[in-house]
């Protein structure tokens, strides 16, 4: 089976609700979803999500990427997958999205052409894949109002966005907690918003005032890995890395200063499974736990992002929610939930059926 062509169209997604980050806020995204073509006629399916506050793509920048990528892999066999997976990866330098879209909907293919499910072809079914759920940073009032409504669903992990004013997000832990119980499981995620004193004073504070959290992500600027480690060195809880790790060498400069306690895993970082599998393996060896996230994106990239997350026993916790934040879903097939419960089909690769969107 010889890769033909590769095509890429936009789709607009309306958020059910705004999502608000220390980075941004949005009510819709656009996702660019891509489909590998083969002279058999199978398709691959993947899909990327450009966030240039992150990234540093946008959606022509993706759109670009793809199709330099797709020049790179032409007439490539599906089954030569580790010589496609180097040549993705050394075409161009960056583009880790546009890398991601291409190289899910190349496992996408590899696994159809064994006709097993993604997850089988990446190690089997290891783990139960349920998700927290993201709580936007806001006034107190409406995330402790949107902290029950989730709890309300069926979720029993909330991930709460804070990095802000550190004397207001202590307020938000501490009423957020005192509002949902303690036997809620809280993470916390500053996505770069404080400085590394701060995220120790907050640190701090939660654990004097009796506020647990499971851990906290990104408290600092991304490329602040010494801020990471002081950080890490003064508050009790886990320090988990997102925006600091894209690569597998970053996960190697981070672990190798002791920097973190966790990794955040998101495809569109890394450049894809292939990548991914690679920090998941240096996060094993190193004994320390991996998370798989993603950004705001559809059904596609998440359904790729989960089987990931089900097949290696070292990524234990799943934060695989923003389908739940989209008001449509361009793709049919693919994962589904259950309360938290992230729900697989037995159907080939990563089950997309077809693209029902088009713009
Ligand atoms: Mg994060």
């Amino acid at each position: 089976m010889k890769i033909t062509g590769i095509k890429s169209q936009v789709v607009s997604i309306p958020l059910v609700t705004t999502f608000k980050t220390a980075l941004r806020s949005i009510d819709q995204i656009e996702n660019i979803i891509v489909t590998v073509l083969t002279d058999s006629g199978q398709v691959g399916f993947g899909s990327a999500a450009p966030v240039a506050v992150i990234t540093g793509e946008t959606v022509s920048s993706i759109i670009g990427g793809i199709e330099h990528i797709g020049d790179s892999l032409s007439g490539m066999e599906i089954a030569d997958w580790e010589n496609i997976f180097q040549r993705l990866n050394s075409c161009i330098i960056g583009n880790m999205s546009a890398k991601a879209a291409v190289d899910m909907a190349i496992y996408d293919l590899l696994a159809k052409s064994l006709d097993i499910p993604l997850y089988r072809l990446l190690g089997g079914m290891t783990c139960n894949v349920e998700t927290d759920i993201t709580v936007s940073i806001d006034t107190p009032e409406k995330m402790i109002a949107e902290s029950k409504e989730r709890l309300g669903r069926g979720f029993d992990t909330l991930k709460i966005k804070v990095g802000g004013d550190p004397e207001l997000d202590i307020r938000r832990l501490e009423l957020i907690q005192e509002a949902v119980g303690s036997e809620t499981r809280i993470r916390i995620d500053a996505n770069q918003g404080w400085s590394a004193k701060e995220a120790v004073q907050v640190g701090r504070e939660l654990e004097r005032r009796g506020v647990v959290i499971e851990l906290m992500e990104q408290p600092v600027p991304a490329r602040d890995f010494e801020g990471m480690r002081y950080v890490r060195d003064n508050v009790a809880f886990p320090v988990y890395a997102d925006e600091s790790v894209f690569s597998p060498r970053d996960a190697l400069e981070l672990i190798g200063m002791n920097a973190v306690d966790g990794l955040n895993i998101k495809l569109m970082k890394c450049g894809g499974i292939y990548n991914g599998l690679k920090i998941a393996s240096i996060a094993e060896t190193a004994g320390i736990p991996c998370m798989i996230g993603s950004m705001m994106e559809c059904h596609i990239s998440v359904s790729a992002a989960a089987h990931l997350a089900a097949s290696r026993t070292v990524i234990d916790k799943y934060d695989l929610d923003a389908p739940l934040f989209c008001s449509t879903n361009p793709a049919s097939g693919g994962i589904s939930y259950q309360g938290s419960r992230v729900c697989f089909s037995d159907d080939p690769g990563l089950g997309i059926e077809a693209i029902i969107m088009q713009e």
